[in-house]
Order: C-alpha cells, then structure tokens, then sequence
C-alpha cells in the first residue's frame, strides 16, 4: 500500500496499535517466576479475540503462535514453549493484532522478578533508543538518520546492534516499505513522508551484534550468549512530527513505572 496513510488509516492503525499495547500490560500483571510463554501466549491471543481482532504473528509467514517470546540471549522470534520463566531471566514479548484490516505491531522487553545490575541498564538504554529513534523520524530527516540516532546512543555503552533484522513501515500488511534499519548514516537512504507510519524496534544486545539461527526456523538469539532486548513502537508523521500511535502506559501502570517519555511524541494526551 501507499506509503503516505491519510488521517482515517492511521487511526485505523492506531487503534490496533493500542489493543497491542492493551495486551502488552495484561501480560506485564502475569509475567512472574513459574509461569510459561506457552501460558502468555494462550492469554494473549484471548485477549486479542476477546476484543474483536485476530493475533497478527499467528499463521504469518507459517509462524506458529500469538507472541514470539524471546527469552535472555534470544534476540527475536522466540517460540512459545513449557519452559517455566525463572527470576533473573528477561523476557521480549513482540505482540501483533490485525483488526478492521490494519496492524499493529509492537514490543517489549520485562525483567522476570530481580534481574542483574548490568541487564536492567540494557532494558533502559535500549528502551532509550527507542526514543532517540523517533525524535528522529520527521519531515526533513531520512531513514539513515534514526537507525544513526539508535546506534550511536547504544554503541556508546559497548553495545551490538543486531543488523539483519530491522524495523518496518505498516497498514493493511505487517511489514511494509520503508525498511528501518537500527543502524546508519545521517542523511541517507529515502526521506521520510508526511503520513508515513513505520514500526521503529531496536535489537540490541549486551555484547557482539552478531546473532544466530536456531534449527527451529526462527529462534534468533546471540553470537555470544549475551542478553539481548527488544522495544518497539508504532508511529506516524503527522503535521511534519513523529506521533505515537502505541503506548506502554498499560505496562507502566502495571509495573508501577512512573515516566513522561512518550509525552513529546503525542499532539494529544492519551484517554486511557
Ligand atoms: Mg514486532
Ligand atoms: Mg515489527
């Protein structure tokens, strides 16, 4: 589809977005020692259904459940599984819905009870990044330059940034044009456009940005066995500004965080 959406789409797609964001900090009260991705995964894709939109990952590219759920090491594309989460772990949970015929498509990435020192840095400044990335997708700027403001807030702290998997336009299909790389040059590549809506997602890891296939297929995980984390949002160019069409304001009242990070990026407060 177009890569310019008009005022209706990207609502169209925001809404989605949130029942994304919704399902995110449903999950964020059930994410404790003990419990299974395969668990999550079951209450996710109720919760989807429940609210008249079907999972977006599920049958995908044959992909087999609701969330891929990458645990430690495993970067993205995690299958669901019977593995008990344990405290000290971190879990990325990568949610889609497709409703009214448009997706949504974001990411987060929790603690699992007490987690060391250095990860939670990791979770912060890769969530960090997300930000920089977006303040960067705006009329005048072109896609070199969010992956250049990802990269150089992340290298800076001796982290990888994983480069053969990359963010993403979206609409009527998950994964459109342009591609978003989390790495470049500033100035390069195509200039942003009016209307554009992209999923912007950093893969960072703790160590090498060097990563691995599992023999499943899918399971992405790191080189080096370091943690890897992963946020993503869904934002639009409105009024020449990038505009937050997700949130994590569910996960945040769930996990008890107080921020005003995504304040810049919306023209609007968010009604909850
Ligand atoms: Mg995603
Ligand atoms: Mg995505």
């Amino acid at each position: 589809m177009s890569l310019q959406k008009t005022t209706e789409e990207i609502e169209l797609i925001r809404s989605s977005a949130l029942l994304v964001s919704k399902t995110l900090g449903m999950l964020a009260s059930e994410i404790k020692p003990g419990v299974t991705t395969l668990d999550l995964d079951k209450k996710a894709e109720t919760f989807i259904r429940d609210h008249n939109a079907i999972p977006g990952f599920l049958g995908l590219y044959d992909f087999p459940n609701t969330l891929c759920m990458s645990p430690n090491a495993q970067v993205v594309h995690g299958i669901p599984n019977n593995t008990p989460l344990q405290a000290g772990d971190i879990i990325s949970i990568d949610c889609g819905v497709l409703q009214n015929g448009y997706y949504g498509d974001h990411a987060y990435t929790f603690a699992v009870g007490e987690i060391n020192p250095e990860t939670e840095k990791l979770l912060e400044r890769t969530k960090a990044s997300l930000y920089k990335g977006i303040e960067a997708f705006c009329i005048g700027n072109r896609v070199g330059d969010v992956g250049y403001a990802i990269q150089q807030y992340v290298e800076q702290f001796g982290y990888g940034v994983v480069r053969e998997l990359v963010g993403h336009g979206l609409g009527t299909t998950m994964h459109e044009k342009p591609e978003m790389p989390n790495y470049g040059k500033r100035g390069r590549g195509k200039a942003f456009l009016q209307g554009m809506v992209v999923a912007i997602e950093p893969m960072i890891n703790q160590g090498t940005h060097r990563i691995k296939q599992l023999k499943d297929g899918w399971t992405i995980r790191t080189a080096d066995g370091a943690p890897s984390a992963h946020f993503e949002h869904n934002v639009a160019i409105v009024n020449g500004k990038p505009e937050l069409l997700s949130t994590f304001k569910y996960v945040n009242e769930a996990l008890g965080i107080v921020t005003d990070e995504e304040a810049p990026f919306r023209a609007v407060p968010l009604e909850i």
